[in-house]
């Protein structure tokens, strides 16, 4: 946690993970003055309302004055409206979570939502404009519980027309593969995902998990490298649809898949993106390899939720 070195304004941020709720004080060069992390509230609108609410109510008489508050949170959301929709891993399906009017009714200061994934990828650009100013545009790649893609344009997150942008875990990745949360069959987060890759190590079923796969691939146990193979595959195929989409200066990978692989997984990525693109002197012209990198290690997601309430962000 860093200390507070500015005696302005703050603002809260909070990104709402499937599990944990991350909310933090934050000044106005985004750095974190205080923080905390507890359960996320899921079952519903009502409950996972009443989590964000006493998230920021613990937050709010840091003695500071409070200028805004940003959230981020999964789903699909309607920023202007001030509400989400479709948080599969919250308990929230057609039924809106009113997210702003609830805070407006217990916070004076104003409050801005975003999709999760799209909050941390305009955190990662705060965070790499530190050393980059000319740095516009970029895709963060979030693999974890579920795979999306926050997609910055010019400095602001893009969102699409139905707030859809970037859901690419959703994309066909093998007819045959098997169900997804979503309701159709073979969806690259079905294939790639944290629960997928898990759901494969080890052969037993026992005590599977991201860590154990990823320990015994470092090891250098041939099951468990053809696991990852195989989504690294999928993965390559997902960053070079990506690249070919929008044409970023970067494409960060992080999510909690990324926190576990770590360089283990970037090493394998950047192999695999130089087999795809070796047969085409066209593909390389992408130079797909040296385009992505980690997340920085700074907490992106409640540094981006914070920089939503600087300026309207979204497009
Ligand atoms: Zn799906």
């Amino acid at each position: 946690m860093s200390q507070a070195t500015d005696p302005g304004g703050v603002v809260i941020g909070v990104d709402v993970g499937g599990t944990k709720t991350h909310a933090a004080v934050i000044d106005r060069h985004l750095n974190v003055v205080t923080d905390l992390t507890v359960p996320t509230q899921i079952g519903g609108v009502d409950q996972v309302g009443a989590g964000i609410v006493s998230a920021v109510a613990a937050l709010e008489s840091n003695g500071r004055q409070l200028t805004g508050v940003g959230i981020g949170l999964p789903g699909i959301v309607d920023s202007s409206a001030g509400s989400v929709r479709h948080a599969f891993n919250l308990g929230i399906g057609e039924d809106a979570l009113d997210i702003v009017s609830r805070l407006n009714t217990t916070v004076s200061a104003p409050c801005w939502i975003a999709n999760d994934v799209d909050a941390a990828a305009l955190g990662v650009y705060e965070i790499l404009r530190r050393d980059n100013c000319a740095l516009q545009d970029l895709v963060f790649l979030s693999i974890g519980t579920g795979i999306a893609a926050g997609v910055i344009l010019g400095g602001r997150i893009y969102q699409g027309n139905r707030g859809f942008a970037g859901e690419i875990g959703h994309f066909l990745a093998d007819p045959d593969g098997p169900q997804c949360a979503c309701g159709l069959r073979g969806c690259l987060e079905a294939m790639a995902s944290g629960p997928a890759l898990a759901r494969q190590w080890p052969p037993s079923g026992e005590h599977s998990s991201v860590e154990a796969l990823f320990a015994a691939a470092g090891r250098g146990d041939d099951a468990a490298t053809l696991i990852l193979e195989r989504a690294v595959e999928h993965l390559t195929r997902t960053i070079q649809l990506l690249a070919l989409t929008f044409d970023v200066d970067r494409i960060v990978i992080g999510g909690g898949v990324a926190d576990v692989g770590g360089s283990l997984l970037i090493d394998a990525l950047r192999q695999g993106l130089h087999r795809l693109q070796s047969p085409s002197p066209w593909t390389r012209a992408l130079n797909l390899p040296d385009r992505i990198m980690l997340k920085p290690t700074e907490p992106v997601g409640v540094i981006g939720a914070a920089a939503l309430t600087r300026r309207s962000r979204s497009a």
